[in-house]
């Protein structure tokens, strides 16, 4: 086994020491299974973190589908191929009517790059309209509406970063939140029209994931809709975090908040770790994208990804993970806000289906150090989960959909234990 500390210098002096690592004693994995991963030193961890390997780590229908496939047949999309299209009627079909053409790439960055470019080119115009703590992406388009991670650089002239409320952290009423934030929308769309930019998108994650899962008032999603609409725009939903039935009630997090959009990107889980994700949009808006460019992405859409994409989606139907995020998110949420009830410092439980937080705060000031205290007792029982927000104070308990009954108790137990140390 090589230690923790020469691999890391080794890993310092290969890919460089700026690419983050959890943990204030790193941890080093060899092997996965299911919602277990097994350290360097054999012992095992429980994954209450990561939501890529969605039907689970190294789970034998994806691993079969994808071997098997990639020793028969792996090509570009130029060549006819039943198994796109097959996997493409599939996906689609979990999606609502007007939702009915995709486009894929390979990243979640390429997904939401892709969804920009159509809608600038769709409209004529360039204005962005983001959360003002969001992440969407690595490209320099996105890296220039980033709002919630360091990046080098500023907020390009044309995007403007919306401010989302928090019910869990504001006195007044929803009505009175609700009518301050779509006046703060109203004023950035007015400011970006009257720049010249006009309005291209609004690109937002549907259960605000980065941002801490805020507590948004009802009809916020509706009206961000309707206001940007009105105002010559598409609607994004960036679900690559908040989809493939995280939320447990649906399959997509825009159904599950009203969203409504026009263009929608998948990563993370599509793939259940095979890099892949997607745009799904309506046959008008491919068309007018599709006719006046010829859109081809060489790794997008080839076979294996078609056989991989499909194996996710039929081990969630046969696991039926969706409902399963429903009942043991629901046990979950019950004991989280025992957990808020029982401890001063937790302000809030959060979170819908089995993306669950708790948001930590000592005199209604975001109390980011007890959140990572948390994190590491919880690393110190073995289970894995991490912490967003722009405090940083926001528990971010995050499964693969695997997770299952047997192992929702240790989760909660340790996270109890946890709780009772800080
Ligand atoms: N959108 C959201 C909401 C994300 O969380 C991420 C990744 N953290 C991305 C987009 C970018 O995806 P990728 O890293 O696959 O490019």
């Amino acid at each position: 086994m090589t230690t923790n500390a020469a691999l890391i210098a080794r890993r310092n002096r290969t890919i460089g020491p700026y690419s983050p690592l959890f943990y204030d004693e790193p941890l080093q994995f060899v092997s996965g299974s299911g919602v277990w991963l097994t350290e360097a030193s054999g012992q095992r961890f429980l994954d209450g973190y990561n939501n890529v390997p969605h039907v689970g780590h190294a789970n034998e229908r994806v691993v079969r589908a994808l071997a098997e496939q990639a020793a028969t047949l792996n090509i570009h999309t130029r060549y006819l191929n039943e198994r796109v299209v097959s996997y493409s009627e599939q996906l689609l079909a979990t999606f609502g009517a007007g939702l009915d053409r995709v486009l894929y790439g390979n990243s979640g960055s390429e997904a939401n790059e892709l969804a920009i470019r159509i809608a600038r080119q769709l409209t004529g115009a360039t204005g962005m309209i983001v959360s003002d703590y969001s992440y969407h992406g690595t490209t320099i388009t996105l890296a220039e509406l980033t709002t919630g991670l360091r990046t080098r650089e500023p907020l390009a002239p044309n995007v403007r970063a919306l401010r989302i409320p928090d019910l869990d952290r504001d006195e007044r009423t929803e009505a009175e939140v609700l009518a301050e934030t779509l006046g703060e929308l109203d004023a950035a769309i007015g400011s970006l029209q009257e720049a010249g930019f006009g309005i291209a998108a609004s690109l937002f994650d549907p259960l605000f994931s980065t941002e801490g899962m805020p507590r948004v008032p009802a009809g916020l999603a509706a009206g961000i809709v309707q206001r940007v609409r009105a105002a010559g725009g598409l609607v994004i939903a960036d679900e690559v975090q908040s989809g493939f039935g995280r939320t447990g009630s649906h399959m997509w997090g825009h159904e599950a908040v009203g969203m409504d959009p026009d263009l929608v990107t998948l990563g993370k889980p599509m793939g259940n770790g095979h890099p892949m994700s997607a745009v799904v949009t309506s046959e008008a808006v491919l068309d007018a994208f599709g006719s006046r460019n010829e859109f081809f992405n060489t790794f997008a859409g080839n076979p294996v990804s078609a056989a991989v994409g499909e194996a996710v989606l039929q081990e969630m139907a046969a696991e039926q993970l969706m409902s399963r995020a429903a009942s043991l998110g629901a046990v979950a949420q019950t004991h989280l806000r025992e957990l808020a009830e029982r401890h001063d410092f937790v302000r809030a439980a959060k979170g819908t289906g089995m993306f669950l937080g708790l948001d930590f705060a000592i005199d209604g000031a975001p109390a980011p150090q007890l959140a990572k205290r948390v994190v590491e007792g919880m690393k110190a029982r073995h289970v894995l989960i991490s912490r967003i927000g722009r405090d940083e104070s926001v528990l971010k308990v995050r499964p693969p959909l695997a997770f299952g009954a047997s192992e929702l108790p240790i989760l909660l137990d340790a996270l109890t234990e946890a709780l009772s140390e800080v």
